[in-house]
C-alpha cells in the first residue's frame, strides 16, 4: 500500500526514476497530482511499473503503489490490448504469435508442458519458454522432473499487473485447483514473474494456497551443495547479473542465488552499478508503449554492464533477454540466459539463440501488428475472470 501519511511529497520517486526523470520541482508537482485526483500522465505513458521507486523513497512510503493504482483505474476503464492478454481466450497475443516462430516439434513439446503427469515437483517453464525461447529448456538438467507450462498454467502475473488484485484471486484460485489436481506441491520456475507470483502475490491473497516454490537458479545452487551436480567445465569469464525487477517483492536472500551460482561455475563475477533491489528495469515494459524510451533504457543498462567490464551479461528472465540482450551484444557483451551458462558448465553445448531468436520475434511481431492494427487498438477488460472486448 503506498503510505500517503508519511510521503513528504519531496519529489524524489519521479526525479530518480529512470524512465520519468522529472525536474525536482516539476516531480513535486506530479506527486501532488498523483496522490490528490489518483491521475496522472507522466505516469500512464511512461512508467514501466519496476517498483525502483519503492527503493529510493527516502520515508518508505511505496510510491510504486500508487503508481499502480493509477495504471489499474485506468485499465479497469479503457481496457488493454489483446497482446498483453497471456491466455487462451484472448485473441492474438504475445505468446500465440511467438509460436509462429516455429511449428511442429515445439506443438508437440507444448502438448506435454499443458498435460504432464502426476508429480510433487515440477519445472515451472511459464510462458515465453514453451512458446518463445523454447531451447533453453531442452537440457539434461531438466530431465529429473516434468515440466509444465503453456497458457494454461500461465502464474497470472499479466492478470495482476493490468487488473489487480481480485482478478489474480480468481486466476490463482483455478491454478491452485489445477495444481492440485496433479498433486504439485513444488514447482521450481524459470521466470522471476512466475516467482512473484508463487511465492510473494498468491500466499497472501489466497488463504489456502500451499505451493512451494524455488528459483531454478537456487534449485541449481542446492543440487551442487548436495553434491548431485558438479560443475567440470568452468565457466572462465566476467559475468555480470542483471537483477530482474520482479525480485524486488521478494526475499532479499534470492539476490545471493545466481552470484553464487556463476562462481560455482568457474565465473568472474563483476557487478554493475546498479544491483541487487536497486537494479535497472531492462526496458521492456514500455517497449510497446515508447519504443525511443526503451531503447535508451536498454542502452543504459547494457552500458553499466560494459562499465564493469562484463564479458558477458547474465539473465534469469526472458523479458529481459528481449528488451536487453541485443544492446548488450552490440557492446560485444555476450547475452546468455544463466541456465545456458549451467548447461556449459556441465559440458553441454546450448544451441544459444536467444539474440537470433528475440530479433525473428521482434519482426514477426512488427508483421503482425502492422497486418492487424486491432492488436494494438482493440481495447480488452477482465472482469470475475472473463476476457471482454469492449
Ligand atoms: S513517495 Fe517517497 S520519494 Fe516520492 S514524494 Fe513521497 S516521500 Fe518523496
Ligand atoms: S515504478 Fe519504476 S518506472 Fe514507475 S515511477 Fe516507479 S521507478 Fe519509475
Amino acid at each position: 500500500m503506498f503510505n500517503e501519511g508519511t510521503c513528504e511529497r519531496c519529489g524524489t520517486c519521479l526525479s530518480q526514476c529512470p524512465f520519468l526523470q522529472l525536474p525536482i520541482e516539476k516531480a513535486k508537482e506530479e506527486i501532488s497530482r498523483m496522490i490528490e485526483t489518483k491521475t496522472s500522465a507522466e505516469i500512464i505513458r511512461n512508467c514501466a511499473g519496476c517498483s525502483y521507486c519503492n527503493t529510493i523513497c527516502p520515508t518508505q512510503s511505496n510510491p510504486a503503489e500508487l503508481r499502480k493504482e493509477i495504471k489499474l483505474r485506468k485499465n479497469r476503464k479503457e481496457g488493454v490490448g489483446s497482446l498483453l492478454l497471456i491466455s487462451e481466450e484472448a485473441p492474438l497475443n504475445l505468446m500465440s504469435i511467438g509460436l509462429e516462430l516455429e511449428t511442429g516439434e515445439k506443438m508437440e513439446n507444448l502438448k506435454k508442458y499443458t498435460n504432464p503427469p502426476k508429480n510433487k515437483s515440477m519445472f515451472y517453464i511459464g510462458c515465453s519458454l514453451s512458446y518463445i525461447y523454447t531451447d533453453l529448456v531442452k537440457t539434461k538438467l531438466l530431465e529429473s522432473l516434468p515440466l509444465v507450462g503453456g497458457m494454461k498454467y500461465c502464474c497470472g502475473g499479466y492478470v495482476h499487473s493490468l487488473f489487480g488484485e481480485e482478478e489474480a484471486k480468481i486466476k490463482g484460485e483455478k491454478l491452485l485447483e489445477e495444481f492440485n489436481e496433479l498433486g504439485v506441491e513444488k514447482l521450481i520456475s524459470f521466470c522471476p514473474g512466475c516467482d512473484l507470483m508463487i511465492r510473494g502475490v498468491y500466499p497472501k491473497i489466497i488463504e489456502e494456497y500451499n505451493i512451494e516454490s524455488q528459483s531454478i537458479i537456487e534449485y541449481l545452487v542446492e543440487k551442487y551443495h548436495k553434491g548431485e551436480l558438479e560443475f567440470t567445465n568452468k565457466i572462465g569469464q566476467r559475468i555480470t547479473f542483471h537483477d530482474p525487477c520482479p525480485w524486488r517483492g521478494l526475499n532479499r536472500k534470492i539476490y545471493e542465488s545466481p552470484r553464487e551460482l556463476l562462481e560455482i561455475m568457474g565465473a568472474e563475477v563483476v557487478e554493475m552499478k546498479h544491483i541487487r533491489e536497486k537494479s535497472l528495469c531492462c526496458g521492456a515494459p514500455v517497449s510497446f508503449r515508447n519504443r525511443e524510451l526503451a531503447e535508451r533504457i536498454a542502452n543504459k543498462r547494457a552500458s553499466e554492464a560494459e562499465e564493469a567490464g562484463a564479458d558477458a551479461i547474465a539473465f534469469i528472465c526472458t523479458g529481459c533477454v528481449f528488451a536487453l540482450s541485443k544492446n548488450a551484444v552490440e557492446k560485444n557483451i555476450e547475452a546468455y540466459y544463466i541456465t545456458e551458462l549451467a548447461q556449459m558448465a556441465v559440458g553441454e553445448q546450448p544451441p544459444h539463440r536467444i539474440v537470433e531468436v528475440t530479433n525473428r520475434a521482434i519482426e514477426l511481431l512488427g508483421k503482425r501488428i502492422s497486418q492487424n492494427l486491432g492488436l494494438i487498438k482493440d481495447k480488452y477488460l477482465i472482469k470475475s475472470g472473463k476476457i471482454y472486448r469492449l
